[in-house]
């Protein structure tokens, strides 16, 4: 589903990503692990179009991102197109993100609403059972800033869920949220994965990783170091560098 070979991306003289190599296949979580400015964020917004890259191949279900084959040459996709491609990937941060001025139900249907131009009642059928799906039917008519930050974010992930994306992708879900409340967030996110959903989660939630992850890749100065099953990446590690790591986090 999610190939990245050999991606390269600077800002200026920084660069940031120096050649990452993964591979998802469908219906599978990857867990994204690394130390602080390793690029783990960078990446994704890569994925996402946030960001274009400078060298390598970056393709989601068969297509690149962000550019097109004309002849032998690459060129950069055009806006509208770029939309189209992202539709197909769902992101959820560290921040919820959600529109202070909407209600729950709200902020799940603007997307399927606004972008895809689908007809209110079919809309709003599919954000109720999306919200009941994460454990708030109750909440509909709330807005963000009466809910409790896990609140937020499993709306957050409802609202991702609606414009039904192939991929989800979360950039550190639980790292904002009080040490109570992480739970209920990752909670979420399991039974998405054993739904059956295509999942790159970036997090420094190990216990998450071993028991959700089917692969773990460990990244450090803008390269995947070492990749594998949690039972290697995580508990029996090759490199010494992940080693390091994980005796920090652990
Ligand atoms: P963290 O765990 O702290 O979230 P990360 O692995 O997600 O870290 P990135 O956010 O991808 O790391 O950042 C990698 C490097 O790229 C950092 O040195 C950062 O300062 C730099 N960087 C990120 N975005 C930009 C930008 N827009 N312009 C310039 N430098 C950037
Ligand atoms: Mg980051």
């Amino acid at each position: 589903l999610l190939r990245s070979e050999r991606v390269h991306k600077s800002y200026g003289r920084l660069e940031v990503l120096r050649g990452v190599d993964l591979t998802l296949d469908h219906g599978q979580v990857l867990c994204i692990l690394g130390p602080s400015g390793s690029g783990k964020s960078t990446f994704l917004r890569c994925v996402n179009h946030l960001e274009t890259i400078n060298r390598g191949r970056l393709t989601v279900d068969g297509r690149l991102i962000g550019y097109k084959k004309v002849g032998t040459k690459l060129h950069q996709l055009p806006e509208n197109e770029v939309c189209r491609q992202r539709a197909d990937i769902g992101m959820v941060f560290q921040g919820f993100h959600l529109f202070p001025h909407y209600t729950a139900l709200e902020n799940i249907m603007a997307g399927p609403r606004l972008v895809q131009r689908r007809p209110r009642a079919e809309c709003e059928k599919e954000a109720r059972d999306l919200l009941d799906h994460v454990a708030l039917a109750d909440k509909a008519d709330t807005y963000p800033s009466q809910l409790s930050g896990g609140q937020q974010q499993r709306v957050a992930i409802a609202r991702a869920l609606a414009m039904k994306p192939k991929l989800m992708m979360f950039d550190e879900p639980t790292s904002a949220l009080d040490p109570e409340l992480v739970g209920e967030v990752l909670d979420t996110m399991k039974r998405l994965a054993r739904d059956g959903m295509s999942m790159v989660v970036v997090t420094h939630e190990v216990g998450f990783a071993r028991e959700v992850a089917d692969q773990v890749a460990f990244m450090a100065d803008g390269v995947v170091v070492e990749t594998g099953p949690p039972s290697q990446v995580i508990d029996d590690p090759v490199e010494e560098r992940t080693r390091m790591f994980l005796s920090k986090v652990l």
